[in-house]
C-alpha cells in the first residue's frame, strides 16, 4: 500500500476516542524515502489546528535541531508522532497530555506501516512515549538516550523531546539537556555519513 493510501485511510480513522475530539488527523510529512525519521508524542494544538506535526514552538525548536544542527532541510527527513490525533485532559482540547496506552495501541499499526514504507536507515525517538514504544521498554529517556538501539534492524537514537528542552532552560544558553541533544545528533550525523 503506497503512503499516500495509509494516510487517506488514517484520516479517516475512528479506532479511539481521540476521534471525536480531534480538529484534524496529523499523519506526518516529509521526504517519503527519508533516510532519517524524527517520532514525537503526538500533535498539540498548533499541530491539530493545522494537521501537520511539529510546528508549534517545540516544532520550531525541531526544524532549527534538523537545519542548524543536522544541516538538513525539514523536507528531507521524515516527521511523525506515534498518535496522530491530539490527546488532551478529559477530552476538553485545553491542556494537552501524553498519549494513553489503548491510544498508542490503536494508533501504532499507522506508524508501524509509515516506518516500513519509507524505510530510513536512522530514527529518532524524542521523549518517552515513542521511544518505550519503538523499543518496547519502560526505561526511561535519560538511561537509553545517546546510544544507539535497535527497531527491525532500524538504528535508532533516544533523546529528548524539544518540549522538554524549553521546559528545562529554553532554548538560549548552553544548557546540559541542550549538549546532550547535540552529542545525540553528533552520532547522527556521523552513523548517516558512514552508511
Ligand atoms: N509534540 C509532539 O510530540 N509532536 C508534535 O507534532 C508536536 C509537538
Amino acid at each position: 500500500m503506497p503512503l499516500a493510501d495509509l494516510k487517506q485511510e488514517a484520516l479517516a480513522c475512528t479506532r479511539c476516542r481521540l476521534a471525536a475530539t480531534r480538529t484534524q488527523v496529523v499523519f506526518g510529512e516529509g521526504n517519503e524515502s527519508a533516510r532519517l525519521m524524527f517520532i514525537g508524542e503526538g500533535p498539540g494544538k498548533d499541530e491539530d489546528a493545522s494537521g501537520r506535526p511539529f510546528v508549534g514552538r517545540a516544532g520550531q525548536l525541531l526544524t532549527r535541531i534538523i537545519e542548524n544542527g543536522l544541516k538538513l532541510k525539514r523536507e528531507d527527513v521524515y516527521i511523525a508522532n506515534v498518535v496522530k490525533c491530539r490527546p488532551t485532559v478529559d477530552g476538553l482540547g485545553k491542556k494537552d497530555r501524553p498519549p494513553e496506552p489503548a491510544e498508542v495501541a490503536a494508533c501504532s499499526g499507522y506508524l508501524r506501516r509509515q516506518i516500513e514504507l519509507i524505510g530510513p536507515e536512522v530514527i529518532v525517538t524524542l521523549g518517552n512515549p515513542s521511544t518505550r514504544f519503538l523499543l518496547n521498554t519502560s526505561e526511561g529517556i535519560t538511561k537509553l538516550r545517546g546510544k544507539w538501539h535497535d527497531y527491525n534492524g532500524i538504528a535508532v537514537m533516544p533523546t529528548y523531546h524539544p518540549s522538554f528542552l524549553l521546559r528545562n532552560g529554553g532554548d538560549a544558553g548552553n544548557t546540559p539537556y541542550k549538549r546532550d541533544v547535540w552529542n545525540d545528533m553528533k552520532q547522527v550525523i556521523e552513523k548517516l555519513s558512514v552508511s
